[in-house]
């Protein structure tokens, strides 16, 4: 239950006195629908309108507040013409100048005869100091009052800055003095200020300085989202570690017969994660591991390997990915794998419909089959094991910490529940990790496969299509197959269909039957025969959305040609990259751009060229974009975060993690005064789910 005393904060915005139902509609879009969001939209920086100088003294170039008298309206002759406004102080005239101006709101707001303050930026035309669309217009009495500093707030189509500015002022005022939640020692050290005046102060900015990331009023804030998120994890990891599950030891029977059925040998490193794993289920401790490795480190095997010690142990295990397209092809690679092993799988996917899925759930359901592969339809209600044991999730910056938690719940919770290992090709920076998992457990492959080759990455500008058509057609004649992607961005789907569709239908006039599509519009059966077409070599060139993005492996594929490689988030490109130079051939990557590119985005293309380590790929991408884009969406997986930003608040970040630990030994149920503030703060932060694991107290 929510504590009472963040009621106010939580309730919707209409609320508020003066929010009508389509402010509150705006405002929804731009922040979110409850008070508190408001809390949390800071400003983007200032206007200082303190400065009120006489015409004359008003330089160009410069926010001023003006007293004028208002002396002549001059409407526009004709509609290109702008409408005049001359006023006048002792020190001389300002212009104030209206373009698609209402003549009737103009002389009830600016009456000729009448004293005005105005204030906005002063520019100079022909000589004379003029001002375009003053941002006030007020009356003489309200002259103080407009010389303030403004907070300059981000906006959304049709909402202004003044019902803005007034509903959040409106909403702060009512905002709840709340316990704190922070050591005092901490707080006194880092100078910040309590939570309320915090909030005021990151609203009021006095300088430039105050809308820095690392300002103390904001520091503060993102500390308290950090702590709240910190804390959140470690509660949800300490109940899983007290109820722990059982020892999960294998006897090795399966795994040796699947290693020996492999063409080739695990790497040190393969071999080392998965001593880290089977040490984790022998202790039965409830493993919350991550497998992290670059693409083509070969996480797959060992993944499959660990599911194998569950089947030893006589349970079941569970694979979930990202995409149909990818469950399908862990299906196909591990079938034989399994046979060797004489271990039965299962594929499950929202594809499997009708009785052969009824099959599948009865299989599972009754353990007739040991390991299951499928995408989120396996988190479905229908889905049932008859003893889950452990679950892996591929490649997991596509699901939430939510869908892992569902997924492990699915394993009989008297067993103690499923074992989780999180495979994943997204080389997350330290800070990431933390935020997402807490204090996660991690194995990494550091090594590649023998036989991997360097990729050769170039970036040219569009206009050299015709270069890189050569190169592909040069690529053909030595007997290699290439990747061609268009960038698929979800704001206009339709539109970069098309722009995929034309670049297939451009490259069929030139290479005829050896080129294939593939988007995420094509049903399912059409993707995979579109996959499985360039894999057996019957198409050779693949246009392709980014649905290739994730894990396909065709070892014959050595160039990759990505159009608008300046829309791809960096980590995204990496992964692409990795699709290729995977069969013992070098590889060649080319990245076409549309100019003019901007300097982030220059430096960008410019990291890739120069490294294949995707750590320090990820670890630029963040410092050059900021954690939203580091994936290339949003819908990362990984916390969004509203005050905290990871590129600046790193250090506070690895405090929040300490200051966790140092709170729940000492007040492991949060009773103590501080304990209770910090359930106030989960609260306030939406962690609701982590207080479930206390004590009520
Ligand atoms: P990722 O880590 O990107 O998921 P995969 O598991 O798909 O990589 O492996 C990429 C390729 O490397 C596959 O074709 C796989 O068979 C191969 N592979 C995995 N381990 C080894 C190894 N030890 N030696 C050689 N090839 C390997
Ligand atoms: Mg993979």
């Amino acid at each position: 239950m929510r504590p009472e005393i963040l009621f106010p904060a939580f309730a919707p915005l209409t609320t508020l006195p003066g929010i009508g139902s389509r402010t509150a509609k705006l405002l929804e879009k731009l922040a979110g629908g409850r008070v508190a969001d408001l809390y949390w939209h800071l400003p983007s920086g200032l206007i200082d309108r303190r400065f009120a100088p006489k015409i004359a003294d008003a330089p160009a170039g410069r926010i001023a507040t003006i007293t004028l008298r208002i002396d002549r309206h001059q409407p526009a002759q004709h509609p290109r013409q702008p409408y005049r406004v001359y006023g006048s102080d002792e020190s001389g005239t300002l212009t104030l100048v209206f373009f698609h101006a209402r003549e009737d709101w103009l002389r009830k707001s600016l009456p000729e005869g009448a004293v005005r303050v105005v204030s906005g930026l002063v520019e100079v035309f022909n000589g004379e100091p003029q001002m375009t669309h003053p941002d006030h217009i007020a009356s003489a009495e309200e002259a103080a009052a407009l010389q303030t500093i403004e907070s300059v707030y981000p906006l959304t189509a049709g909402l202004h800055r003044k019902p803005l500015a007034k509903a959040i002022a409106t909403a702060l005022t009512r905002a709840p003095e709340l316990p704190e939640w922070l050591d005092p020692a901490f707080r006194a050290r880092n100078r910040w200020p309590a939570w309320k005046a915090a909030l005021a102060a990151a609203h009021h900015p006095e300088t430039d300085a105050d809308v820095l990331p690392d300002a103390r009023a904001r520091a503060r804030l993102a500390y308290d989202e950090l702590l709240a998120n910190q804390l959140a994890l470690a509660l949800v990891r300490r109940h899983q570690h007290q109820h722990s599950g059982r020892p999960l030891q294998g006897d090795g029977r399966c795994r040796a017969k699947a290693v020996a059925a492999l063409p080739y040998r695990l790497t040190a490193g393969q071999e080392t994660a998965l001593r880290e794993i089977a040490a984790d289920l022998a202790a039965g401790g409830r493993m919350l591991r991550l497998l992290q490795g670059d693409v083509g480190s070969g996480k797959t095997v060992v993944a499959f390997l660990a599911m194998l010690i569950a089947v030893e142990a006589g349970a079941q295990a569970a694979l979930m990915a990202p995409t149909e397209v990818l469950a399908r092809q862990h299906y196909r690679n591990l079938e034989p794998l399994a046979a060797a092993a004489g271990v039965r799988l299962a594929l499950l996917t929202g594809r499997d419909k009708g009785p052969g899925r009824s099959e599948t759930l009865a299989r599972l359901a009754g353990g007739e089959a040991d390991i299951a592969i499928g995408t989120h339809a396996l988190l479905e209600s229908p889905v049932a094991f008859r003893d889950l044991a452990l679950v892996v999730i591929d490649e997991q910056h596509r699901f939430g910490v939510h869908q892992r938690l569902m997924l492990s719940a699915k394993a009989a919770s008297d067993k103690g529940g499923a074992n989780v290992l999180v495979t994943t090709a997204t080389p997350i920076p330290r800070t990431l990790a933390l935020t997402t998992y807490g204090d996660m457990d991690v194995s990494r492959l550091t090594e590649k496969p023998p036989g991997r080759q360097p990729v050769d990455t170039r970036a040219l500008p569009l206009e050299r299509l015709p270069e890189v058509i050569e190169a592909v057609r040069r690529a053909l004649a030595g007997g290699t197959r290439v990747y061609w992607v268009c960038p698929l961005v979800e704001e206009s789907e339709a539109v970069d269909l098309a722009a995929a569709e034309d670049r297939f239908a451009d490259l069929k006039q030139i290479f005829g039957d050896a080129v294939g599509l593939v988007h995420g519009r094509l049903k399912g059966p059409e993707k995979d025969r579109a996959i499985a077409d360039f894999a057996g070599g019957a198409v050779r060139i693949l246009v392709a959305t980014t649905v290739i993005e994730v894990g396909v492996d065709v070892p014959e594929a050595t160039v990759m040609v990505i159009e608008h490689a300046e829309r791809f988030g960096l980590a995204q490109l990496h992964q692409l990259r990795g699709r290729i130079g995977r069969g013992g051939r070098p590889g060649t990557c080319l990245l076409l751009f549309s100019p003019p590119l901007g300097e982030t985005a220059k430096a960008r293309l410019k990291i890739l060229r120069e490294t294949d380590d995707g750590f320090r790929i990820a670890e630029e991408d963040l410092r050059l974009r900021g954690t939203g884009d580091l994936l290339g969406t949003r819908q990362s997986g990984f916390p969004v975060f509203r005050l905290a930003d990871l590129a600046h608040h790193g250090a506070l970040l690895e405090a929040a993690s300490d200051d966790v630990r140092l709170i729940l030994g000492r007040d492991p149920e949060l009773k103590s005064e501080r304990g209770r503030a910090l359930r106030i703060l989960l609260y306030l932060f939406e962690r609701d789910g982590a207080v479930r694991y206390l004590r009520s107290g």
